[in-house]
């Protein structure tokens, strides 16, 4: 074992009490250190002191509609695939304070904020620096996804890339897929291949190399990918990979790619969406969407928000905050009058449109990595990969809408 720094691109091999010294080292560095951890039957992104916090001897099964954590035959830390929380709820958080609206005898001050006043008495508030370890791929590009949303256009969200700007990224290449999982097809994953400091491989033998499982859980491969993951390695026990580690770590990417649950045809998927806004099989799936939002919710790229502004009841303050909302509402698109996309047909179909093909026409991406969330956690099991393969089998010429959207799903 040694600690000697690396270059970007080169791995090393670092044992489980490694990985232990890699997050005290990112606590030693003031980070607030999220991982995965299990909590009411569901992985879910928390606070982590260490490695006892993560989910060891954990797996999921997921399919349209449903979910469920079961036990492994070993002790793997990242066994299992996406939860329904995203990255996503850290760096554009689900409910979001602006500013505060002080009425005084000097009239009014505002605290927080882009708008806050020089002079207020009010010492700015350092953002926090997150650390996040698991980072899958499809979630890598979902961050990198936001982030062309909110700081890399036109107006940029201050609060988005000041928590962005300090946030180190322990990346982890995916050793089991989930069933709703089709990443493979949208090319962002299950390697992670940008956009991390550090990325893990959890090498731990499964019956087709080694005959026997290892109980204890194994080594991981890490890759760096920063100055700043050099740096933070350089200070933890590692050592260099042998030949078969390296082959073992590309094994595991390999396998995991063959076992995605979902594969979605992206073949001329812009067109057909944007050139059959009246397709009859956007009423069929209209019959079944409850209108939920909670496609919207888990999705690590929707990032529609609504203001509030909400005031006590003696006048003397009020907030402004900002918190998620979801297309999926009726309130969503109303404008004077009423809303736009009165219907669920509208609504369902305006997510797909913008989520797999304007989404393109804007930011130069579609906008979904196949992480598989939506299908797993709709209520009624729709599947977008299924809604596209349906669209595209019987696709009809371009027309206009006649459910009410004068938009036809744009
Ligand atoms: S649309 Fe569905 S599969 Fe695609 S990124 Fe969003 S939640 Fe994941
Ligand atoms: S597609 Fe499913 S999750 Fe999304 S709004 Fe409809 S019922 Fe809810």
């Amino acid at each position: 074992m040694n600690q000697t720094p690396l270059a970007i691109g080169q791995t090393a091999i670092l044992s489980r009490d490694g990985l232990q010294a890699l997050i005290d080292g990112l606590i030693e560095r003031r980070y607030r250190v999220i991982g995965p951890t299990v909590r009411d039957g569901a992985i879910v992104y928390d606070d982590i002191a260490g490695v006892q916090d993560l989910p060891a001897g954990w797996t999921d099964r997921q399919a349209p509609g449903s979910y469920r954590l079961e036990r492994r035959d070993d002790q793997a830390l990242f066994g299992y695939a996406v939860g329904p929380q995203s990255w996503k709820r850290f760096l554009h958080p689900p409910l979001e304070l602006l500013f505060t609206a002080h009425l005084g005898q000097a009239g009014m001050t505002i605290e927080g904020g882009e708008g806050s006043e020089e002079g207020s008495g009010e010492a700015p508030q350092a953002p926090e620096r997150f650390a996040f370890v698991g980072v899958r791929a499809c979630e890598l590009h979902a961050i990198a996804i936001q982030d062309r949303v909110f700081q890399e256009g036109a107006y940029v969200d201050q609060g988005y890339a000041s928590r962005r700007a300090g946030t180190f990224i322990v990346a982890l290449n995916c050793g089991t897929a989930g069933g709703t999982c089709f990443c493979a097809s949208m090319q962002t994953g299950p390697k992670a291949d940008a956009g991390f400091d550090l990325a893990l491989t959890e090498l731990h033998p499964w019956p087709e190399e080694s005959g026997t499982p290892d109980a204890a859980g194994g080594d991981f491969l890490v890759e760096v990918g920063s100055e700043a993951g050099a740096a933070l390695l350089g200070q933890v026990p590692h050592g260099p990979p042998s030949d078969a580690q390296l082959a073992a770590a590309r094994a595991i990417v390999a396998r995991t790619a063959g076992q995605m649950g979902r594969t979605m045809h992206t073949d001329g998927i812009k067109a057909l969406l944007q050139d059959n806004p009246g397709h009859p099989r956007w009423a069929e799936v209209a019959d079944r969407c409850l209108s939920c939002g909670n496609c919207t919710m888990v999705c690590p790229t929707c990032f529609c928000t609504t203001v509030e502004d909400h005031s006590d009841l003696a006048g003397a303050s009020a907030q402004r905050v900002r918190r998620w909302d979801s297309c999926f509402t009726l309130d969503f698109s109303y404008i004077h009058g009423g809303s736009v996309r009165h219907t669920t047909q509208a609504r369902y179909r305006q997510w797909l449109t913008h989520k797999l093909a304007n989404w393109i026409d804007q930011f130069g991406t579609s906008g979904c990595v196949g992480c598989g969330r939506c299908i797993t956690w709709c209520p009624v099991g729709i599947d977008i990969t299924e809604e596209i393969d349906a669209l595209r089998g019987a696709a009809e010429p371009a027309q206009r809408s006649s459910d009410g959207d004068p938009h036809g799903g744009t």
